[in-house]
């Protein structure tokens, strides 16, 4: 790689409106608010990050990640951009409080260094690119509005749904069954962020049973800190079972394989930074856990990187890259998924592909 420096850096907030507002168990997302980090090299090349605060999960602010990446911009203005991994290792004990200030800096690193390249990420992750087939989510809300989204994603052509639940048991009977029913054979898929005990979740997995409804799988159906729970919906609920919060670091990811507490791992660069994510990902496999690429509500830019990791990378059974479908506002340019939710990254010529605008 020809010599140059990072000649500047900057943060700044980035917003966009959503179609919809984002309704989970754990809160809602009415705007997207997130961080663009972007820097510039001596010869030109760019590279851009972004870091999504998810509050209610992880705690981070948004107010505290822009002051961490206008620092981070400060520090790495001069350095050499062939020290990279140099440069995430310093940040990764920097912002180990700020995961997603993190995932910004590796992210604009790397789009840089594979633009340097004249190569996609992808190639980072792995030697061949797979297509990749995103679910849509359906989010909390009415019995009516469950089934209207889903006859909408079905019309997009995406076969396989996401169901928010985890806030009202009865309804979310009702709403998952009214899924189920218009999505026919197609794979549904359950997603609780922490709302529901063990026990509940046991009982609504009974209750679909006896409608005769199998989900593909359910998501983190208890608290983050309740390993016990997550182990005895696993050991008893008789479906897969994902965990997404739970696992927020490889340290997590170590525990879910040694107490058998889930079958599959929501990976999330937002909860970990990239090389991290990349990590949980080799570690899974190695120990035949299942894995599901997903995302917080992030633009076109951070979730086209995370569909480079699941492609390049491969193995990842559930890809949840449907972010970019709840954004009513364009404020990136270069697009690689389908409204049918296909990532096809044969296009991308360099970097993540996808630019702010
Ligand atoms: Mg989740």
């Amino acid at each position: 790689m020809k010599k140059s420096t990072i000649k500047k850096a900057e943060a700044k907030i980035w917003r966009a409106k959503l179609t919809r507002p984002f309704s989970t168990a754990k809160g809602q997302h009415d705007l997207l608010e997130n961080v663009l980090f972007s820097i510039e090299l001596s010869d030109g090349v760019c590279g851009f990050g972004e870091a999504a605060v998810a509050t209610h999960i992880t705690g981070e602010t948004v107010a505290g990640t822009l002051g961490n990446l206008r620092t981070a911009a400060l520090e790495i203005a001069g350095r050499d951009i062939a020290d990279f991994q140099a440069l995430m290792e310093e940040y990764k004990g920097k912002f180990s409080g700020n995961p997603c200030a993190l995932a910004a800096v590796e992210m604009a690193l790397m789009d840089a260094v594979m633009r340097k390249k004249k190569m996609p990420l992808w190639r980072f992750f792995g030697s061949r690119l797979r297509t990749l087939h995103s679910d849509m989510t359906v989010v909390l809300g009415d019995i009516s509005e469950a089934e209207i989204a889903t006859r909408e994603i079905l019309r997009r052509g995406i076969r396989s749904f996401k169901v928010k639940i985890g806030r009202d048991f009865d309804r979310d009977l009702k709403r998952v069954a009214a899924v189920a029913r218009i999505a026919g054979k197609c794979p549904v898929f359950l997603d609780a962020n922490q709302g529901f005990t063990a026990a509940q979740t046991l009982k609504f997995l009974k209750e679909l049973a006896w409608l005769k409804i199998k989900p593909a799988l359910v998501e983190q159906p208890v608290p983050k800190e309740d390993w016990e729970g997550l182990a005895k919906v696993t050991r008893e609920g008789k479906v897969l079972v994902c965990a997404d919060e739970s696992v927020s670091s490889l340290q997590d990811a170590k525990r879910l394989i040694k107490e058998k507490a889930a079958g599959a791992i929501n990976v999330k660069f937002m909860k970990t930074g990239i090389l991290e994510a990349y990590e949980i990902a080799r570690l899974a496999k190695r120990n035949g856990i299942k894995l599901m690429i997903g995302t917080m509500m992030e633009t076109p830019l951070a979730v086209t990187a995370a569909a480079h990791l699941a492609a390049g990378f491969g193995g990842f059974d559930f890809i949840d890259l449907d972010a970019p479908f709840f954004m009513e506002e364009q404020v990136t340019r270069g697009n690689f998924v389908t409204r049918s939710g296909v990532y096809d990254l044969r296009k991308v010529k360099m970097g993540i592909g996808v630019i702010p605008v």
